[in-house]
């Protein structure tokens, strides 16, 4: 019988070690090694022994700027509508984002709902999709608790773009996916810039100063780097002609811009 439960501990493997737990490891380095240089006689294993723990320390140092450690093992709870990675039978895409939605312990199963990347769509990744992007599909499947890795978070948009800094597991949503119809499910989304495509966190866009709206450099026929290093950008004569009314009348300009 199913023994259906809301958390669960999990000993997940490919963990993200950061750093408290790193921390902890390196003051547990420093003392050892103290400890071992008050000894009264330095032979050849107290040397040998201080050099791997030089090297233990350096290593976990080395982890608090990398943050993923292959093979390393932690234990979390998983509680239902968490976002998990999990790992798949697939070499291409080893691991895919989730959310729980229910757990059985007794049979070690897990419910899930799918989250694509725009690469498993058959529309496939097109250039506004941003490389942390995720589409919330209507794929549910069940696995063995053993493949969830580790936790995650999955953001709107907007709150994934106030992330300051956006981590190894943080990923965004703003489009759900159809996997029966094979078809990105209708939704209102903002278009920018001439090309009229949704905004994509990971481009850089260079704001009018008239109208305020936001442009691709290429798309305006510049370079990043260039568009980086402008004091002012106006995206047309129009936007030029109608600069000095801007300050007087911003929301007209915008208004008249939008069209
Ligand atoms: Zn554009
Ligand atoms: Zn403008």
């Amino acid at each position: 019988m199913a023994q259906n439960v809301n958390s669960y501990t999990i000993n997940g493997t490919n963990i993200v070690i950061k750093g408290m737990t790193c921390l902890f490891y390196v003051a547990y380095c420093v003392l050892i090694s103290c400890k071992h240089s008050k000894s009264s006689h330095y032979d050849c294993i107290t040397l040998k022994l201080n050099d791997v723990e030089l090297f233990l320390l350096l290593y976990s140092v080395k982890n608090l700027f990398f943050e993923r450690l292959d093979g390393a093992v932690d234990l979390f709870v998983c509680t239902v509508g968490d976002y998990v990675r999990i790992r798949t039978d697939d070499p291409k895409i080893p691991t895919s984002v989730a959310q729980v939605e229910s757990l059985d312990v007794e049979r070690q199963m897990v419910r899930i709902r799918w989250y694509y990347l725009p690469e498993e769509t058959k529309q496939g990744r097109r250039t506004f999709h941003g490389i942390k992007e995720v589409l919330l599909s209507n794929h549910y499947d069940v696995r063995s608790i053993h493949t969830i890795q580790g936790k995650c978070v999955v953001y709107s948009l907007e709150n994934y773009m106030n992330l300051k800094p956006i981590g190894a597991d943080d990923y965004f949503c703003r489009f759900e996916y159809n996997c029966v119809e094979k078809c990105v499910v209708d939704g209102f989304v903002d278009v920018e810039c001439d090309c009229e495509m949704p905004y994509n966190p990971d481009l850089f866009m260079v704001q009018c100063d008239g109208c305020m709206c936001r442009f691709h450099p290429s798309c305006k026929g510049m370079k990043d780097k260039d568009a980086m290093g402008l004091t002012k950008f106006l995206c047309s004569k129009k936007c030029s002609d109608d600069d000095a009314k801007c300050s007087d009348d911003d929301a007209k300009c915008s208004d008249d811009d939008a069209k």
